[in-house]
């Protein structure tokens, strides 16, 4: 019943905001998300792709971060995966937001999110979208170079101006260091030009990289946060705001970096360099995205095509699906993720548990476009399949659907709800 009504409350949100998912075809399915794939598959026409996304994993992975990161406050980062129904949840559950742009800080206040549990978390912001949050009451904001520290003096009095400092991103899969982050020699400077042109600097925060694989990495940042922390004060700046930003990793990720060996080593530096005994006045929070989402997607794909190709070594299968690199796969590219199938039907028949083994064969498997380099296993093992048969890829809920293009005509696959942790919150 409850997530019915989310379910309700967010479709009504999405028909005045105009979001992009339509409404009309989100469905929520009472039951399990293996029960969510085979009922769905087993529909007389069903053809297309479709996303399973069980917002009890989204529960009680919230449920996790309470408890082994108590101090700090999760902000998603809606890029990730801005489905409605996600941030509506989260949004109940008292998570904060990390958005990127106009279009995100609207999507979260819409869902009724204090602006004050927002942070516009993007250091080179158009002055358009700048202009919006100063009339949306977002005052949060990161920068990292000086030329941001002007137009934010200019269009936003009264922001709240957070340092992103570079972080070691060395050991992780999407390395944002390239692109953002204040060098440690150039943050006293910084601080210095901000107190010039009356730009309150409330904070400090950093980015690991997506996907980090090296929890000393998080311990290192935290380090280097609190020196910027003495740097501001000396300046005559009172920082009250530590924001250690994403990369964490998803349950289950293929990183296999387990979450709780990551939240000791944090928990850990902010204890030694930010105690809460004395810091007392010091918010601490957070903007993971992957690690809320990643796990509560699985994306179930049709064979709509098969090619049987004979090699020296026997028979070989390219399979082509109907969702891909220039849709939900793009998480291959931009991601640097090697998604790895599970059979759901094998010659029209769902594959239980209890089947026997299947020979196997080399198989590929091919997304729907034209473009070769639209390729989602290049090299597999699978039984020999039928077109009409589905392939499931787990742990699809992050950096995915959010990236990808209607390419060659085809669409974004749609997304089938279960919640198996209905408890009320
Ligand atoms: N915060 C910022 C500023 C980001 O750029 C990103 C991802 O690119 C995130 C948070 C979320 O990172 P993750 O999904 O690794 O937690």
């Amino acid at each position: 019943g409850e997530a019915l009504d989310l379910l309700r409350d967010v479709s009504a949100n999405q028909l005045k905001g105009g979001l992009p998912v339509e409404p009309a075809r989100s469905r929520f399915f009472e039951g399990s998300v293996r029960e969510a794939l085979h009922a769905s598959v087993a529909q007389a026409d069903a053809e297309d792709a479709f996303f399973v996304a069980d917002l009890g994993e989204v529960r009680r992975q919230f449920a996790r971060w309470t408890a082994l990161l108590p101090r700090v406050q999760p902000f998603f980062a809606v890029k990730c995966n801005p489905d409605p129904l996600v941030i509506g949840l989260l949004a109940r559950l008292g998570a904060g937001f990390d958005c990127a742009s106009k279009a995100e800080i609207q999507q979260v206040l819409r869902e009724g999110t204090a602006a004050s549990d927002v942070i516009y978390a993007h250091p080179c912001k158009p002055a358009s979208h700048l202009r919006y949050a100063h009339a949306a009451g977002v005052a949060m904001m990161t920068f990292d170079n000086a030329d941001e520290l002007v137009k934010m003096s200019q269009i936003h009095p009264g922001a709240q101006a957070v340092l992103r400092v570079l972080a070691d991103d060395s050991g992780a899969l999407c390395q944002l260091g390239l692109k953002f982050g204040a060098a440690p020699e150039d943050t006293r400077a910084l601080l210095a030009t901000a107190r010039r042109l009356g730009v309150d600097v409330v904070g400090v925060s950093f980015h690991v990289g997506s996907g980090c694989q090296n929890p000393a990495a998080f311990a290192d940042a935290v380090q280097r946060a609190r020196g910027v922390f003495d740097q501001a004060e000396e300046l005559g700046f009172r920082p009250s705001l530590l924001d250690v930003g994403g990369g964490f990793p998803g349950h289950g990720d293929q990183s296999g970096l387990p979450f709780d060996v990551v939240a000791a080593a944090l928990g850990a530096a902010l204890d030694a360099h930010f105690p809460a005994a004395e810091c007392g006045h010091v918010r601490v929070i957070a903007e993971p995205g992957r690690y809320f989402v990643a796990s509560a997607y699985s994306l179930a794909v049709n064979v709509v095509a098969r090619r049987r190709v004979m090699r020296a070594d026997g028979p070989a299968f390219m399979y082509y699906v109907n969702d891909g690199v220039y849709g939900s796969f793009n998480c291959i590219m931009f991601d640097h993720q090697h998604p790895q199938p599970r059979v759901l039907t094998r010659r029209g028949r769902l594959v239980d548990d209890g089947d026997g083994p299947a020979p196997l064969y080399a198989s590929s498997v091919w997304g729907p476009t034209c473009d070769s380099i639209d390729c989602i296993v290049p090299a597999g093992a699978l039984p020999e399949l039928l077109t009409g048969d589905w392939l499931v890829f787990d742990c699809m809920g992050a950096y995915t659907v959010c990236a990808a293009s209607r390419f060659n005509g085809f669409k974004i696959s749609d997304v089938v709800y279960v919640d198996t942790e209905s408890t009320p919150f």
